[in-house]
């Protein structure tokens, strides 16, 4: 789950990385207010789950409080990267000298938190990495000690050559080392890191993305969920109870279970085909799932056919058959659907479906074939 700044900023600054004050608005005249109250110049910031809204237009500095709710308008209501800006984040305005990176990522190669810094920061690091990787410092933190501060320090001084600096990034660095491991997160970061012409070390922007998995045993992150700033299908699918994630291909795929999943999606591939998502309806017997499935999947205009692979064990495979004819009933699906199924009750299943005039495949090679060709014809 990814966190918008304003919400990173406040874990961030319980583990005690300074950051600015600063507070969140929803209209421009909210925004002229805290502008007001801060003083001085300020920045008005898109609240998006998004990189890259400096180069968007979501990031803008006001002199006054009238220029804040001048950007506000213009920012609010805002579409970066597909999300609609419904809140703008007012800052106190810093004057940089310089801009690095910070960041820590759960890195499943070395099955550890990996911190990487640069000097080079403000840009999108994807970029550095792939242009000049040579200008990004990376350590892989040994769980069971944590970041030491020789460690830190060694970090630091890859992004400054005054002692002071390197000390103070050395110590934000621990600090969010401390946010990354006891929230859970898959990614804290930093971005930019500045100085200041007087040679503070300041957080300017602050992004966390936390694993799922913790929401359960932490329900004051739970609550940071903002499903307004999230992709709707994905969140009609968290709601059902399903494993949802888009992807480029033109073959929607329906399948229980992730590992069939893969591997229906590895087979699609090697049949020539492109899967269009990644769709697990889990392992409960609930048609329901089937038809939201169904109408996400169908929503999507780049899928041209879909494919369903159900391995009925403790799914029933007529619950699913069920959900199809249900779906079809509802709504209007407009690309072919290809249908494998197999194991429980699957008799009650092919007939469920030819009594509506549809079949159904036995063969995942067979299925996976035909749905690639489908797909190809209406391409
Ligand atoms: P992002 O583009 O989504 O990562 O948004 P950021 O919060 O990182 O802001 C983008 C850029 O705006 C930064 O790299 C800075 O160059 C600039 N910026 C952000 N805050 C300030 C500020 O307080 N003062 C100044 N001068 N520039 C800022
Ligand atoms: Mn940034």
């Amino acid at each position: 789950m990814n966190l918008h700044e304003y919400q990173a900023r406040d874990l961030f600054r319980k583990a005690g990385i300074k950051m600015p004050e600063g507070d969140v608005a929803t209209t421009p005249s909210e925004a002229e207010a805290v502008a007001r109250t801060l003083g001085g110049k300020v920045v008005v910031k898109a609240q998006v789950h998004a990189g890259g809204r400096g180069k968007a237009g979501g990031v803008k500095l006001a002199a006054t409080p009238s220029e804040a709710a001048g950007h506000a308008e213009k920012i609010l209501g805002m579409v970066i990267k597909d999300l609609v800006v419904g809140k703008v984040l007012i800052v106190p305005a810093a004057e940089i000298t310089s801009e690095a990176y910070v960041g820590m990522i759960l890195d499943r190669e070395s099955q550890r938190p990996v911190l990487m810094v640069s000097a080079s920061g403000g840009v999108d690091i994807e970029e550095v990495a792939a242009t000049s990787p040579e200008k990004i410092s990376r350590l892989a933190i040994d769980p069971r000690y944590g970041l030491l501060p020789h460690q830190a320090m060694a970090l630091g001084f890859a992004l400054y050559e005054d002692v002071g600096q390197v000390r103070a990034a050395a110590k934000i660095m621990t600090q969010l080392y401390g946010v990354f491991m006891d929230n859970g997160a898959t990614l804290t970061e930093i971005n930019p890191l500045v100085t200041t012409p007087t040679g503070e070390v300041l957080a300017l922007d602050a992004k966390i993305t936390l694993d799922d998995n913790i929401l359960e045993r932490r329900p004051d992150l739970a609550t940071l969920r903002d499903e307004t700033a999230e992709a709707p299908s994905e969140v009609e699918a968290r709601r059902a109870g399903l494993t949802f994630i888009k992807l480029e291909g033109n073959v929607g795929c329906v399948v229980n279970g992730a590992g069939l999943a893969m591997a229906t999606m590895d087979l699609v591939k090697y049949y020539g085909g492109e899967p269009a998502n990644f769709l697990d309806i889990g392992g409960s017997s609930n048609p329901d799932k089937v038809v939201t499935a169904l109408r996400i999947i169908t929503r999507d205009p780049s899928v041209k056919a879909i494919l369903f692979n159900i391995f009925g064990g403790i799914t029933r495979t007529d619950d699913v058959a069920n959900g199809i004819v249900g779906a079809l009933e509802q709504f209007k699906v407009e690309v072919p659907i290809v249908i494998r199924l197999t194991g429980t009750n699957e008799q009650e299943a092919i007939r469920i479906l030819e009594d509506v005039g549809m079949t159904a495949l036995n063969g995942m090679d067979e299925a996976v074939e035909q749905v690639v060709a489908r797909a190809k014809e209406a391409a």
